[in-house]
């Protein structure tokens, strides 16, 4: 059996989802759909999902909100008169959004959560609706009827084990299909909460697990993963196979055709993932497997680049001397609330790198200020337009001089890296550059090892 999960691109007007019955119809193994919000129709469009975060902050201003409710109800009208269902059958959804704001939430973040949830819902349930129309078998799944239990905070919730329990009472018939919404479950007291946004693809994979398919199929509107961002290489390779590890490492570092968190429950199950391409189901995608007896086709498999870093350098005289230096910085750090990404170190120095999303100005002089007056460095350094390039293959393990041909690469192109850094995985060089030089650096590496 197949989990086969769509994006909200490939289900954004009624051409589309057509597109994506004809490939779960295609195969009888693909019985369990999990689909997204309706998203863009061209790039002047809005998902779906941001029209439900507009209602529920109107809501929660106290304003009128019946356009924005036939905004959103007409994205499922269109859909459902493409497929000529009935009104009075999809009339529900329209119900079932003008009673959104009459149920009772613990706070306003449950509140938004559960208005964001219903792109998904209501999408499954159109689907179903259509198929049945069309006289194919299937069933509309609610997680909160299979027991997708969630914990953690409402809009970026984590899923509980509990949930895989409860998914082994999951009986599907062998003629149907279920069609099964993506992006939110349940929490031990019954309220709905989303998973962060793109957060289908860890529904994908919990189900995947859950259920113990043979493969979990992500359809999207590209051609599976790039070994570079299109936007600085121009056409770069896909990828055709790649280890489960490899994806964690480029996804964390920009990648975003695949959400990053999806990729655990798959791991837990070793279930591997077919990335694919809705408007091009013949082309194989990219194949993401377990590590073991993987086999690399090229030394390195993709770069990125990630641009929105900054570094505070600190410099000390016998610093690894000095025994608890890091404890304290990193307990300055977290009575702050601040998260650091990289932390390499000399003998008399230390960079720690930073993601600006958790920085701001006051925060950043109020940490230099405790660090100057806790450690009393020689010197102390704020650098602002920090970028780290990331260079992922499981080939590089068993090739000698990777770093070397990068530096070089580099250093031809006047490129000089502010620091350097191999993964304790071996699969992984980081490298930290100024930002403006960022895609550059990604244009030299690609080039260097596909060209
Ligand atoms: N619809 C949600 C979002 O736009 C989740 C998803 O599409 O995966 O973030």
């Amino acid at each position: 059996m197949k989990i086969v999960k769509f994006g909200g691109s490939s289900l954004a007007s009624g051409n589309n989802v057509e597109q994506a019955l004809k490939i779960i119809l295609s195969d009888k193994d693909r019985q369990v759909i999990v689909v997204s919000a309706p998203g863009k129709r061209d790039d002047q469009d809005i998902k779906v999902t941001d029209l439900l975060i507009k209602y529920a902050k109107q809501v929660l201003a106290n304003k009128n909100s019946n356009e924005i409710v036939q905004e959103i109800y007409s994205r499922y009208q269109e859909i459902a008169n493409y497929f000529g269902l009935e009104n009075e059958k999809v009339e529900i959804i329209k119900e079932i959004l003008l009673n959104l704001p009459k149920k009772s939430y613990p706070n306003s973040d449950y509140l938004m959560a559960a208005f964001k949830a219903h792109g998904e819902r209501l999408n499954a349930r159109l689907i179903a609706l259509i198929l049945n129309h069309q006289g194919i078998k299937s069933r509309f799944l609610d997680p909160v009827e299979a027991g997708l239990i969630v914990t953690g905070e409402p809009n970026d919730a984590l899923v509980n084990p509990e949930t895989y329990i409860n998914l082994d009472q999951v009986s599907i018939d062998p003629d149907e299909r279920v069609i099964f919404p993506g992006f939110f479950g349940v929490t031990p007291s019954g309220n709905i909460a989303t998973f962060a946004r793109g957060g289908s693809d860890i529904t994908g994979a919990i189900l995947a697990r859950g259920l113990h398919a043979d493969l979990y199929e992500n359809f999207t509107d590209v051609n599976g993963i790039f070994a570079a961002n299109p936007n600085i290489v121009d056409h770069p390779q896909s990828i055709k196979k790649m280890t489960y590890r490899e994806m964690r490492e480029l996804s964390y570092a920009g990648f975003s055709v695949f959400h990053d968190e999806a990729l655990i429950p798959a791991i837990q199950g070793q279930i591997p993932i077919n990335v694919k391409n809705t408007h091009e189901p013949e082309n194989p995608g990219t194949m993401i497997v377990p590590e073991k007896n993987f086999d690399p086709d090229n030394i390195i498999t993709g770069v990125t680049s990630q641009k929105n870093f900054s570094a505070l350098y600190l410099h000390k005289y016998l610093l690894n001397k000095e025994a608890g230096f890091t404890l304290r910085i990193l307990q300055i750090l977290d009575n702050h609330n601040v998260p650091y990404e990289h932390m390499p170190s000399g003998i008399d120095d230390i960079t720690i790198i930073f993601n600006n999303e958790f920085l701001n100005d006051q925060l950043i002089d109020q940490i230099c200020n405790e660090i100057q007056a806790m450690i009393n460095p020689d010197k102390l350094e704020w650098i602002n337009n920090y970028a780290i390039i990331m260079i992922v293959g499981e080939g590089m393990k068993q090739t000698a001089g990777v770093s070397r041909q990068i530096l070089d690469s580099l250093g031809q192109d006047q490129i000089t890296p502010r620091m350097i850094n191999q993964g304790a995985s071996q699969i992984s060089i980081m490298i930290g550059t100024q930002k403006e030089k960022a895609d550059k650096a990604v244009k030299i590496i690609y080039d260097q090892f596909f060209n």
